[in-house]
């Protein structure tokens, strides 16, 4: 019997705009596997992105396997068909091994009623004092709550297994892995409610091995967490506690993990995570978000000369045009735009200047969190240069991988699945 495709225990989530750093990503998972743990690398991309970019999921299979070719990369690896439905799905079919099924827009829209009817008839063992292992106090859900929270999700479930089911006929079940995302929408998740989400996703039949809530916090793209970093972590260990009772409870994928959706750098809560992984011997999928395309344009400022010019550029024409770059993101970016700075001035910016700015540094004065989200969704921009960037890419090369490697495996990599050393 063929091997059923597994997730092991610690995954990160990689983007890559342009297609051009799969090897200095995959790098970072070198690193730490040198250092003894085993991270390893998904490729994601959604279809927003390649529609705005013109690329296909093709070509990040293709980046992907060149890269684990040349770096002898001896452990899995994935490609993600990020944030897909099924209107979507088609293109990622052949190229993606992992399904990210976001099923978001759908829930809190309501469910037909015999459904959370027979839901809640099905599930009387949600009802009353529901004690997790490792979790302080038992969930209290009466009938009517659990009602409530049937009519938010279970259509959202449901459609979840529409997508899954049609993969599973393309693919074959066993040989792709699946994740359910819930983070694209208003309302965090509760433990409570995740332990009934997993209930329904078991019912449907869905064999996923991670699973993305949304988090309490705002879990804005390219900068740091905001929000109570001591509730996050104690909601964190909680839904922990809740996979594990699920897994037991209704058969499902014994390696289930949380997949975060981290937007990248959730600097604050890498050391809960990481103590909450390490605790409870629970995995975690870690995803980053295109992050990496910034790492290119502090490489191409580091570099100075036509790379500054062309990182300078880049930015006025995303300031000219920042409303519309800006509006796709309106819940996952906060820019203040009286700190932008003006075109003008940055082009009388040095390389260190402009870099000091845009790098995540929190104790360099200098960096500028508006410059750096004006800039994270301003790759519309680069993307219109055509191969002018990609040009300067391959010019500056070795600058630039050394920043996305760098970036990944200091700043992400070892404080979740490594920890600080000190
Ligand atoms: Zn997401």
């Amino acid at each position: 019997m063929k091997q059923e495709l597994t997730l092991p225990r610690f995954s990160i989530g990689v983007g890559d705009r342009f297609g051009q750093q799969a090897k200095a990503q995959l790098q970072a998972c070198v690193l730490a596997l040198d250092a003894g743990a085993e991270v390893v690398p998904v490729w994601n991309k959604s279809n927003r992105e390649h529609v705005i970019i013109g690329s296909g999921p093709s070509a990040v299979r293709i980046a992907a396997d060149i890269a684990v070719r040349e770096l002898r990369w001896p452990r899995p690896y994935f490609v993600d068909a990020d944030h897909i439905q099924l209107k979507t799905v088609e293109r990622f079919i052949e190229p993606c091994d992992f399904f990210t099924l976001d099923v978001a827009d759908i829930i809190g829209q309501g469910t037909d009623v015999a459904d959370v009817d027979a839901f809640v008839a099905r599930h009387g063992e949600l009802l009353g004092s529901v004690e997790i292992p490792n979790v302080d106090a038992p969930f209290e859900v009466d009938r009517e709550y659990l009602h409530r929270v049937a009519n938010n999700f279970l259509a959202a479930v449901k459609e979840a297994g529409r997508i899954y089911r049609a993969i599973e006929e393309r693919k074959g079940g066993g040989r792709f892995i699946s994740e359910i995302s819930m983070d694209e929408t208003d309302g965090a998740q509760t433990p409570v409610e995740l332990l009934v989400v997993l209930a329904m996703i078991a019912d449907e039949g869905i064999p996923i091995q991670t699973i993305a809530p949304k988090f309490t916090g705002r879990f804005n793209k390219g900068v740091d967490y905001v929000g109570d970093v001591a509730k996050f972590a104690r909601e964190f260990r909680e839904d922990i506690a809740a996979i594990a009772y699920a897994v037991e409870r209704y058969r499902l994928a014994p390696n289930l993990k949380l997949s975060v959706h981290s937007g990248s750098d959730k600097f604050s809560i890498y050391k809960a995570l990481h103590e909450a992984v390490r605790s409870s011997g629970a995995g975690v999928h870690l995803k980053t978000a295109g992050t990496t395309w910034l790492e290119e344009l502090i490489g191409l400022a580091e570099s100075g000369g036509k790379g500054l010019v062309l990182a300078k550029d880049i930015y006025s024409e995303a300031f000219a045009h920042a409303d519309e770059l800006t509006a796709p993101y309106a819940t996952v970016i906060d820019i203040a735009s009286n700190e932008l700075p003006s075109p003008g001035e940055v082009k009388g910016w040095s390389s260190e200047e402009f870099t000091d700015a845009l790098r995540h540094d929190a104790s360099n004065a200098a960096y500028n969190p508006s410059f750096r989200q004006l800039l994270h969704v301003g790759f519309k921009v680069a993307a219109k240069t055509g191969p002018r960037y990609l040009e300067a890419l391959s010019e500056n090369e070795e600058t630039v991988a050394r920043n996305v490697t760098a970036n990944l495996f200091e700043r992400h990599i070892r404080p979740v699945f490594i920890g600080d050393q000190n």
